[in-house]
């Protein structure tokens, strides 16, 4: 952590993408493109952009490689999905708040830490909104999903999460970084609802492209320090 400070003190900040020293993913580098919706049967998930080029690149640099400067850039790009997500969706009467999809504590070990964690604060105040920490858990062990096919993310992760009960007046989104089969968005989607929660959709940093998904209107991010 202290090294991680200094090096952030003595070295500039470059691209991840092209290497021009003005940002971590500069104006040029940032997806551009519009958000990505997929909808998983009853579950609508916005993505701020495809799993590709840069943002794969930042993503593998955040999560394997310890790039944990990247948590600011990527969580901003989480928080407008979220917002995009939300938009017009919040219940009147009702604080939404984000949930983080649990990941296993071998996993979280070996990748440093709480990854989706340290983007949510970011995300929730460019969504205007806040995080909810410890609602949802695991029951038992799983299997990082890295590498396993569509039926084994399902069976690895039938039900594998549990959620606290739901306090009244509140309402979820749903976050995680990537969503690629749904199959951890799906579990954690019917472990909310088991629980009483109205679950209004989720966000995501980045969806693995597939067919069926429908970019929304347009939008440009600018560079993000
Ligand atoms: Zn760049």
């Amino acid at each position: 952590m202290i090294v991680d400070a200094l090096l952030d003190l003595v070295l500039p900040r470059r691209c991840v993408g092209c290497g021009a020293g003005v940002a971590l993913l500069c104006g040029r580098c940032v997806p551009s493109a519009a958000p990505v919706r997929v909808q998983f049967d009853e579950l609508g998930v916005v993505a701020a952009a495809a799993y590709a080029d840069v943002l794969r690149r930042a993503l593998i640099l955040y999560k394997e490689r310890g790039r944990r400067d990247l948590a600011g850039p990527l969580g901003e790009l989480l928080g407008r999905a979220a917002r995009t997500a939300l938009n017009g969706r919040a219940p009147p009467g009702r604080r939404v708040v984000l949930v983080a999809v649990p990941s296993s504590r071998s996993v979280a070990a070996a990748r440093g830490g709480d990854h989706l964690g340290r983007l949510a604060p970011r995300a929730a105040a460019v969504a205007g909104t806040r995080v909810t920490r410890g609602v949802l858990s695991l029951t038992r062990a799983v299997r990082d999903s890295a590498g396993l096919g569509v039926a084994a993310r399902a069976s690895n992760l039938h039900e594998a999460f549990r959620a606290r009960p739901a306090p009244a007046g509140v309402a979820a989104l749903l976050i995680d970084d990537i969503v690629t089969t749904g199959a951890t968005l799906r579990e954690a989607h019917r472990a909310l609802s088991c629980s009483g929660w109205p679950v209004l959709g989720a966000a995501v940093v980045a969806a693995t492209p597939r067919p069926g998904s429908n970019p929304i209107g347009s939008a440009h991010f600018g560079g993000l320090a």
